[in-house]
């Protein structure tokens, strides 16, 4: 949640109590229901108070407080993952960048689907493309020898 809150201006998101809501909602299980989405969005800033969210990896239009909400689930999923990423490095070293696989991923992102980058035990998993707004863009973590089975070539 730093991450997101740090690309929007210092105290635009009275913190605690939306922090709360939403872990409360991921904990009880109600968290992709419709009534937990709109009780997170109630405590967001009204739609027209948010400034321009970019860049976007995501190219649908989406209002910028359902845009701060897709990218929270995304970046919560990806951090869980990180941890086990790193876990399984030495087994799995390699990181396949991969993206959603539909028309709406923006082109910068689409251009690196199928970029490879080399994870290292207990360091932190590279980022192989740029930090945007609702990317849905994630990776998926081989070894060197389903690597090659794929005809991608390791970066080192
Ligand atoms: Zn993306």
């Amino acid at each position: 949640m730093d991450l997101l809150l740090s690309r929007l201006p210092p105290g635009f998101i009275d913190r605690a109590p939306f922090e709360a809501a939403w872990i409360a909602r991921r904990q009880d299980g109600t968290y992709g229901t419709r009534p937990a989405q709109l009780q997170l969005l109630a405590l967001l800033p009204a739609e027209d108070a948010w400034p321009q969210l970019s860049p976007v990896c995501d190219l649908r239009l989406s209002s910028a407080p359902v845009a701060f909400l897709l990218t929270l689930d995304h970046w919560a999923s990806r951090l869980e993952r990180y941890g086990r990423i790193r876990e399984s490095a030495a087994l799995l070293p390699y990181l396949i960048f991969q993206t959603a696989g539909d028309p709406w991923t923006c082109p910068d992102h689409e251009a690196a689907d199928g970029r490879v980058a080399r994870v290292l035990p207990d360091k932190p998993v590279p980022s192989i493309v740029d930090w945007r707004w609702t990317c849905r863009c994630t990776v998926l973590q081989v070894s060197r020898r389903q690597l090659l089975a794929r005809g991608l070539t390791p970066p080192d």
